[in-house]
């Protein structure tokens, strides 16, 4: 260990980078005299900070679904299946109850619920999530909640459900895609639901048999509370020595934007707090770019329609001439903020994914509502945002094409949220 500490020590800086998302800490290294133990990073910050840190550079490296699989052969556990409500279905991995059996109690977490609009109404967006659940093939659902791991939000409300269907021999396993918020998860029950915010304990990391792959364990009894035993939000109680909350790898979905961007990149993306819709007046023959990662082209149409954008990236409106040469600069040019990310070097750049045509002559045709100003469909790019089309005429139909890095990660949906 101290030999390969000191090999660390000695590389260069770039190295390092590169070592670090391997789960190398540099400050685990002060633990090594008094303890003995080497903690890789995210367990020291588990350990000593409360904190999880974001793994998705680690997960990506080691991942494959196969450790679903291990699921299958356990009994009777409570999966947490979580996904991003901000990229959703993309976030979602299809045909769940296939890969992990249904012998499982299944809730589900639609986590980021703080990124959309105040008056979304619950009901709606649960029924929505169900109905696309079942699509996807996922159908052994219990409950569904509507979660913000960053603001606390339901998340008793979610201790309280797992401490009414667990039998106390019930492991519990968090999975979900990189990026859903799981560690903001993990950090969120702890603030609210385990003994003193989760104090003293051990973090436990298992071997996920037939795979590469650890998984990070919470002993369940950190959240047994010395105020009383029952109290209202404790999950567990003192039976559950020996049992734990695991927090599984990442799954990187086959058609997730995300996974092409690096840290840098997704901390420019990935919104933090409500969005404030932009609307603009999208008129035929113009193009609708997101940074370097969506695009949208009016192609056909005889009046100016409406379109209301929900993306923390810059938008910018151009014609569809235009958009091309622009995305030819793009990967000759060094300096180009309008469409970032990616970011970076033109090597950066060039190893980028294109953009590519994902949705070729998509029809959108105005229907009757008694509010005219109705949106009538949402084209998500999943992760990134969405815009809602709005404003065309009853009966009238126009024609879009739209473009994303490889052509992935684009879907469009009939509910507005
Ligand atoms: P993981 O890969 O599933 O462990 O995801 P992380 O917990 O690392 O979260 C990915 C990104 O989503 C981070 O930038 C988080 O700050 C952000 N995030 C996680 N949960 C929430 C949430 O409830 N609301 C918002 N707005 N952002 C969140």
């Amino acid at each position: 260990k101290h030999e390969i500490e000191d090999a660390i020590d000695n590389l260069s800086q770039d190295l390092k980078g590169l070592m670090y998302p391997l789960g190398y800490s540099k400050s685990a290294r002060k633990t090594r005299d008094k303890e003995e133990t080497i903690f890789c990073q995210r367990c020291y910050n588990l350990r000593y900070h409360n904190k999880i840190i974001n793994s998705s550079w680690q997960d990506t490296l080691t991942l494959d679904k196969s450790f679903l699989q291990f699921l299958q052969k356990k009994q009777n556990s409570i999966i947490l299946t979580v996904i991003d409500i901000f990229d959703f279905p993309g976030s979602l991995t299809k045909d769940l109850d296939q890969l992990i059996g249904r012998h499982h109690s299944n809730i589900l977490i639609a986590n980021k619920i703080d990124l959309l609009p105040k008056d979304i109404d619950p009901i709606r967006i649960k029924m929505w999530l169900k109905e696309h659940c079942s699509m996807y093939g996922l159908n052994n659902i219990q409950e569904i909640f509507l979660c913000s791991a960053k603001k606390n939000w339901n998340i008793k409300e979610l201790c309280n459900e797992i401490s009414r269907i667990r039998n106390y021999n019930d492991d519990i396993y968090l999975i979900g895609n990189t990026n859903v918020g799981k560690s903001e998860l993990i950090n969120s029950l702890l603030r609210t639901c385990a003994y003193h915010g989760g104090g003293n304990y051990k973090v436990t990391s298992s071997h996920i048999p037939g795979t590469t792959v650890n998984m990070f364990g919470l002993p369940l009894d950190l959240f047994n509370d010395a105020l009383g035993k029952n109290v209202k939000g404790m999950i567990f109680n003192e039976k559950d020595d020996g049992r734990f909350l695991f927090d599984t790898p990442g799954i990187v979905g086959e058609n997730q934007i995300l996974s092409y961007l690096n840290q840098e990149e997704l901390k420019m993306v990935i919104p933090q707090r409500n969005i404030l819709p932009l609307t603009f007046e999208f008129k035929p023959g113009k193009s609708l770019l997101f940074g370097g990662l969506g695009r949208i082209d009016y192609k056909e149409g005889n009046k100016p329609i409406r379109i209301t954008v929900f993306s923390k990236l810059i938008s910018h409106i151009t014609s569809i001439e235009k958009a091309n040469d622009f995305y030819e600069q793009l990967s000759s040019c060094d300096e180009n903020h309008f469409l970032e990310p990616p970011i970076g070097s033109i090597d950066r750049l060039k190893q980028f994914p294109r953009i590519i045509k994902c949705k070729r002559d998509l029809k959108v045709i105005g229907e009757c509502h008694p509010k005219k100003s109705k949106c009538i469909l949402d084209v998500v790019w999943g992760g990134i945002g969405w815009c809602s089309i709005g404003g065309v005429r009853d009966g009238e139909s126009v024609i879009f094409d739209v473009w994303s890095p490889n052509g992935k990660g684009v879907y469009t949906r009939h509910v507005p949220l």
